[in-house]
C-alpha cells in the first residue's frame, strides 16, 4: 500500500515499523470535593513539576550531541510549562469551578488554542502543536503514565506516529531510528527541522498512515518525494532496493565534487553558498561544500520564545555563525518580521493586507531600537569574521538611505564605547519588490551588492499571495515579466561593478540554473541539498552555451513555452537530476 507526505529529510530506507503510542486522553469533567481542591491544586503542581525534570533529564542526555537550536526547542516547551497564564489560569480553574487537575488543564489548554487557531498564521499553528505536546506530558504524569520514550528501542526501527513532539526528535540519533513518518507536520515544524539536522530521512503530513501500520511491518520510506510503502509487494520492494543503491552511488558521486569549484567549462566561476535558518544547519553547508552563508533568515531567532532577544543572544549567534564559516562570508539578514512571520513580543496592529505591510525594514524603521540592537550585535560580530550586512524589502532608494543612517549611529555609538568592528562591513539589499528591480540601477549606487528574492519578488509582480494555494498556479518563475526583471536587475548592477546573487527559491531549483548562469548571475544562494547539483550543472557548461539558453528563454511570449523549452533540455541533459532523484 503507497501513501504520499511531505519528504522533509532526503534518503530511502526500508525497514521495520515502530508504531510510536498514540496519545489520547478521554478526559471527562471530575468534580472535586471542597476539602480536596488544595490537594488537586498541590498534585497539578506535582505534575508540572515531574514534567519539567522529564525535559531537563532529555536536555541533559542530548546537550553533548547538540547545538543551541535544539536544546532552545526544548527550552521553549520548558518556558511553556512555566508559562504564568497556563500555571495560573489552570489553578484558578480548579479552585473556582472545583473540578480536576486534568479538566481544568484541558480547558485551558483548548482555549489557548482557540486563540492560536483564530491568528490564521502557520508560525502559530505550529505553537499550537507545542501545547499538545506539553499538554500531552503534563496529562501523562497526572494520569500516572510513563511518557512513551525512544530509549527503550533495541534494535533498528522506521518510527511511525501520530505526531512527534521535538523532545522525542531530539532524542533520536541516539536511539536506533533510521528513519521516521508521522501524520501532521509540516516542512517547517520542529520535527521536520530537527530531522533533516540531524539527517534522518523523514516524510511528514502522511495522513492515514498511523492506523493503517502495525509495530514490525516491513516499510521503505522514501525521504525524496515524500513515498511510504506498507508491506510492499516484492517487486515494489525490488525497486526501491534499486532506487536506494542508485540513490547511495548518485550521492557519493555528488560528493567528490565537494572540493572542486562551480566553474563552467569556459571559466566563468560564480559563487555557492546557502540559505539558513538555524545555525545547525552550517555544517550540512559546509559538508555540501558551500562557500559560506547567502542568507541567514535572522527571523527565526525571534521565534519560539516569550522575549526579544537580547543584543547579546543575537551577538552569539552571529559569533557562532562566523566561526564556524572560518573565511567564507556570512550575508546577515536583518530581520524581516511582519507578513506571515508574527511574533507575539511586538505589537503590530492588525493589518488588512501584512504582506503589503508594516513588514521587514519598514518594522524596523518603525521600531528602530528592535533594529539597533540587531545592528549592534552584527556589528560587533563582525570583529571575529567575514560578514555582510542585507536589508530586505527594500523598495527604493530613500528607505536604503534611511536604513543606513541608523547604522551609521550605531557605528557611531560602538566607536564612542571603543568597541571593534569591520569599519567596511558590506551592505546589500535584497530586490523583492518590483519598484527596487525596476530602480535597480539607481540602488546599485549605493548598495555593495544585490540579491535576488524570488519568492517576493514573484509575489509582488504577479500579485499573487505566495500562501494561498487558490492562486499557486500563477506562481510562475518563468513568467516573461519576471525573467526581464532578473535580466534587468543583473544588468544594472553589473553595469555598476556590483555582484547579483539570489536567495529565493528559484535558485535552488536545478531546473533554473542554467538559465540563472547564462543571465550572468554571479552567485546562488539555495536550501543545503541543492549545492551540488547546481555545481554539477555548472561545470558541465560553457558560460557561451547559458548565454544562449538564456537568451533563448527570454524571447518566449508565454511562461508555459519557456517552461517546456526549459523542461526538456534539462531533462534531457541530466537525466540523473531531473528523472530519478528530483
Ligand atoms: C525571498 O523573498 O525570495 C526571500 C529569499 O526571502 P523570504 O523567503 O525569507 O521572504
Ligand atoms: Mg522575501
Amino acid at each position: 500500500m503507497e501513501f504520499r507526505g511531505i519528504a522533509v529529510s532526503a534518503g530511502i530506507v526500508i525497514g521495520k515499523a515502530f508504531r510510536l503510542e498514540k496519545e489520547t486522553y478521554d478526559i471527562k469533567p471530575n468534580w472535586v470535593k471542597d476539602a480536596d481542591v488544595d490537594k488537586e491544586v498541590e498534585r497539578f503542581f506535582a505534575a508540572i513539576q515531574a514534567s519539567k525534570d522529564q525535559l531537563l533529564a532529555i536536555r541533559k542526555r542530548i546537550e553533548p550531541m547538540s547545538d543551541s537550536e535544539h536544546l532552545s526547542i526544548i527550552d521553549a516547551h520548558l518556558m511553556m510549562i512555566e508559562d504564568q497564564m497556563l500555571v495560573n489560569e489552570t489553578v484558578e480553574y480548579i479552585q473556582r469551578h472545583r473540578l480536576s487537575a486534568e479538566w481544568s488543564l484541558k480547558r485551558v489548554l483548548d482555549k489557548l488554542k482557540e486563540h492560536f487557531d483564530s491568528l490564521q498564521d502557520p508560525y502559530f499553528k505550529e505553537r499550537k502543536d507545542d501545547l499538545t505536546h506539553i499538554g500531552n506530558r503534563i496529562f501523562n504524569n497526572l494520569l500516572g503514565f510513563g511518557h512513551t520514550s525512544l530509549a527503550e528501542l533495541k534494535e533498528d526501527v522506521i518510527v511511525v506516529a501520530h505526531d512527534l513532539s521535538p523532545a522525542d526528535t531530539a532524542q533520536m540519533r541516539k536511539e536506533r531510528v533510521i528513519a521516521f513518518v508521522t501524520e501532521v507536520g509540516s516542512k517547517t515544524s520542529h520535527t521536520a527541522i530537527m530531522a533533516h539536522s540531524l539527517e534522518i530521512p523523514a516524510v511528514v503530513g502522511v495522513a492515514g498512515i498511523y492506523d493503517a501500520v502495525k509495530t514490525g511491518e516491513s516499510l521503505i520510506v522514501d525521504g525524496i518525494r515524500g513515498v511510504v510503502q506498507v508491506s510492499p509487494q516484492q517487486d515494489v520492494f525490488i525497486t526501491y532496493l534499486d532506487k536506494q543503491r542508485q540513490f547511495k552511488y548518485y550521492e557519493r558521486e555528488l560528493q567528490k565534487m565537494k572540493d572542486l569549484p562551480a566553474v563552467t567549462t569556459d571559466n566563468k566561476k560564480v559563487t555557492l553558498m546557502a540559505n539558513i535558518e538555524f545555525i545547525s544547519e552550517v555544517k550540512a553547508v559546509l559538508e555540501r561544500g558551500g562557500e559560506g552563508v547567502g542568507l541567514y533568515r535572522t527571523e527565526f531567532l525571534y521565534m519560539n520564545r516569550y522575549y526579544l532577544p537580547s543584543e547579546a543572544e543575537h551577538f552569539r549567534a552571529y559569533k557562532t555563525l562566523v566561526e564556524h564559516l572560518g573565511e567564507y562570508p556570512a550575508v546577515i539578514r536583518t530581520l524581516d518580521l511582519g507578513g506571515d512571520k508574527f511574533i507575539s513580543q511586538l505589537d503590530i496592529y492588525d493589518e488588512l493586507n501584512p504582506v503589503l505591510g508594516l513588514r521587514a525594514i519598514r518594522l524596523c524603521l518603525e521600531h528602530v531600537d528592535l533594529f539597533k540592537t540587531q545592528l549592534r550585535a552584527i556589528l560587533k560580530a563582525s570583529n571575529y569574521g567575514n560578514i555582510k550586512i542585507m536589508y530586505p524589502m527594500i523598495s527604493g532608494i530613500d528607505e536604503l538611505r534611511s536604513a543606513n543612517a541608523v547604522l551609521e549611529e550605531v557605528k557611531a555609538e560602538l566607536r564612542k564605547e571603543g568597541e571593534p568592528f569591520d569599519e567596511h562591513i558590506p551592505v546589500g539589499i535584497m530586490i523583492e519588490i518590483p519598484s527596487a528591480a525596476i530602480t535597480s540601477d539607481i540602488l546599485a549606487e549605493e548598495a555593495a551588492f544585490f540579491s535576488i528574492g524570488t519568492n517576493d519578488l514573484i509575489q509582488y509582480s504577479i500579485a499573487i499571495d505566495r500562501i494561498n494555494k487558490n492562486v499557486a498556479y500563477l506562481y510562475e518563475p518563468l513568467h516573461p515579466a519576471i525573467l526581464r526583471l532578473i535580466s534587468h536587475v543583473i544588468t544594472a548592477a553589473h553595469a555598476k561593478g556590483i555582484t547579483v546573487g539570489m536567495c529565493g527559491e528559484m535558485a535552488s531549483d536545478p531546473k533554473y540554473t542554467l538559465l540563472l548562469l547564462g543571465m550572468g548571475l554571479d552567485q546562488y544562494s539555495t536550501n543545503a541539498d541543492a549545492l551540488l547539483k547546481i555545481k554539477k550543472i555548472i561545470r558541465s557548461v560553457s558560460f557561451a552555451e547559458a548565454h544562449d539558453i538564456a537568451q533563448q528563454a527570454l524571447s518566449y511570449s508565454s511562461a508555459a513555452d519557456t517552461e517546456k523549452f526549459i523542461t526538456d533540455l534539462m531533462e534531457s541533459r541530466f537525466p540523473d537530476i531531473f528523472c530519478y532523484f528530483d
